[in-house]
């Protein structure tokens, strides 16, 4: 493999891969997935080895975070083996790997995971309602969740929470989410809901913008502007009175596209050059051909080529999702 870098046409440096390695959950999230979903069938997904052999690639190519995510990544059973093969290249070609969990699975695997090189996790947790959360994620999982999070804080992981805010579902419970996660030391984002994949219910009616919820949480507490910045989409806050960090993501009412430097990876190997476009490389194509490192060398070369600018994702009464695939296969 070359060590050139990834680049787009845009000139916009691309260090940070984003790679779903089931799209399995044991949750079903009602702006994410039907209940009755179906799953792929296992040879279509990646193996261990080529999921490793795809991390090595990327991290010859310039790839300096890497997080994985799902489905819910840790529902595969060599989830922790992976980590562990990857995050021997924590500190030399890897400055990072995280992972975004649901969090279900965290009490069994925290340690393993710090261990392993792991020292940030996303919990995605929408709200601390336990009739709010089994509505939401069809499953009455609150409580395992929050063993898998305070397990994760006993095993020094620092921890970001991501909810999706959602009108009318757990709109009314965000500003208890926001206090107890201050309280706890973790910091929180909140996430509009973006069209990716059919799901049961018509999105439009339950899309929250943000700014609403920003005007709601000002009227309560002070909202300083933070400089502080991930290289991510999301914009911070401190909340005077908490002492804690609130992030905002935007993706319908604000653009963020001009500093992206991620790109996705799906469990079948396909690399998505943005969440909001159906551009697309097949790298499984290339890691199961005669000449894996050339074809993939070539196949992220396309990649970079092809990179829209920006999303195109919109929200409205009776439109399509932008996006066909479900966030659970491009992984959030
Ligand atoms: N299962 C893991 C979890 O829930 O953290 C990882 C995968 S999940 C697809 C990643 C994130 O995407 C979660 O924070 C979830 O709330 C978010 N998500 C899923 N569908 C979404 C949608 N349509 N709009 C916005 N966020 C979504
Ligand atoms: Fe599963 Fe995460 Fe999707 Fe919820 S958001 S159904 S936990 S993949």
């Amino acid at each position: 493999m070359s060590s050139k870098g990834l680049v787009d046409t845009f000139g916009r440096q691309i260090t940070y891969l984003r790679l779903s390695i089931t799209d399995r959950c044991d949750l079903r999230c009602t702006y994410c997935m039907p209940e009755r979903m179906t799953f792929l069938p296992k040879k279509e997904v990646l193996d261990l080895e080529e999921l490793y052999a795809l991390a090595r690639g990327f991290m010859d190519r310039g790839i300096r975070k890497i997080r994985l995510t799902g489905g819910e990544p840790l529902v595969r059973k060599d989830a922790v083996d992976l980590v562990r093969a990857i995050g021997r290249h924590v500190g030399s070609e890897l400055d990072e790997l995280t992972l975004t969990t649901n969090g279900t699975q965290l009490a069994q695997h925290a340690v393993a995971l710090a261990d392993a090189g792991v020292r940030r996790i996303n919990v995605s947790l929408d709200t601390l309602d336990r009739d709010v959360f089994a509505g939401l994620a069809r499953r009455d999982a609150l409580p395992q969740v929050l063993g898998g999070i305070a397990a994760a804080k006993a095993a020094g992981l620092k921890i970001k929470i991501n909810t999706v805010a959602l009108k009318g579902v757990n709109e009314h419970t965000i500003p208890a989410l926001i206090e107890w996660a201050h309280g706890e030391g973790h910091d929180i984002t909140l996430i509009e809901t973006m069209p990716l994949g059919v799901v049961d219910e018509d999105r439009t009616d339950r899309f929250l913008p943000l700014s609403k919820v920003r005007k709601e949480l000002e009227a309560r507490w002070t909202l300083e502007t933070s400089e502080h910045r991930t290289g991510g989409p999301s914009r911070y806050f401190k909340v005077r009175e908490t002492g804690g960090l609130l992030g905002l993501i935007t993706p319908m009412t604000e653009n963020f596209c001009a500093g992206c430097n991620r790109i996705r990876v799906t469990t079948t190997g396909q690399l998505y050059p943005c969440l909001g476009g159906g551009e697309r490389v097949d790298l499984r194509a290339a890691l199961r051909s005669d000449s894996p490192e050339a074809r993939l060398e070539a196949a992220l070369d396309q990649a970079m080529s092809i990179k829209p600018e920006r999303h195109n994702f919109r929200i409205g009464a009776g439109e399509a999702p932008a996006v066909e695939r479900h966030m659970s296969m491009t992984g959030g």
